[in-house]
């Protein structure tokens, strides 16, 4: 079972139900009928090259040592490629100096995310916004990968610049 036990329109107790072939949540009040689709939200993700290297970071809601890529929510009506633009320049304080490349669509099932990644080439200097703690600069042939949805993302951009990079575990603690 995911997502709401009430119903967001009525406050009806929402009955698990077989819809289409998935468990959702069903209000069966009067007049209500409500149901709880639990759809993934689309997130989008950047690889962020800078400077020869990448740049990983570290939301501030994280503990200590865990760095990982860039993400953010679409805003209405928003092309992918653009949101991801915008969440670098956002969050970093980076332009892209090229058209963000896309790497693939992944599935981030603990959060109900389908995770868009792109590859975005930057530049300019690193100027953090409150979403964000603190940054590394990692070397392409050092970076470890983490085996979730971002991490995958960033295992496949590097294995198809070439590079052979290392599972960690969760995003890595430390990257060297
Ligand atoms: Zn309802």
């Amino acid at each position: 079972m995911t997502g709401f036990r009430f119903c967001p329109h009525c406050a009806g107790e929402l009955q698990q139900e077989d819809h289409g072939g998935f468990a959702r949540g069903v209000c069966r009040e009067d007049g209500c009928g409500y149901i709880h689709w639990d759809n993934p939200t689309p997130v989008v993700a950047a690889v962020v090259e800078y400077d020869g290297g990448l740049i990983l970071a570290r939301n501030a809601a994280w503990a200590p040592g865990r760095f990982a890529l860039v993400t953010g929510f679409l805003e209405r009506h928003e092309d992918p490629a653009e949101a991801v633009l915008r969440e670098v320049e956002e969050e970093l304080g980076l332009r892209a100096v090229q058209p963000p490349t896309f790497i693939g669509h992944y599935p981030f099932e603990r959060m109900n995310q389908l995770i868009i990644a792109y590859h975005v080439k930057a530049e300019g200097e690193v100027v953090l916004n409150e979403e964000l703690a603190e940054w590394r600069y990692v070397r392409m042939d050092r970076a470890k990968y983490w085996p979730a949805a971002t991490g995958l993302a960033l295992r496949d951009w590097l294995r198809g610049q070439g590079f052979d990079p290392q599972e960690s575990a969760l995003p890595p603690a430390r990257p060297e």
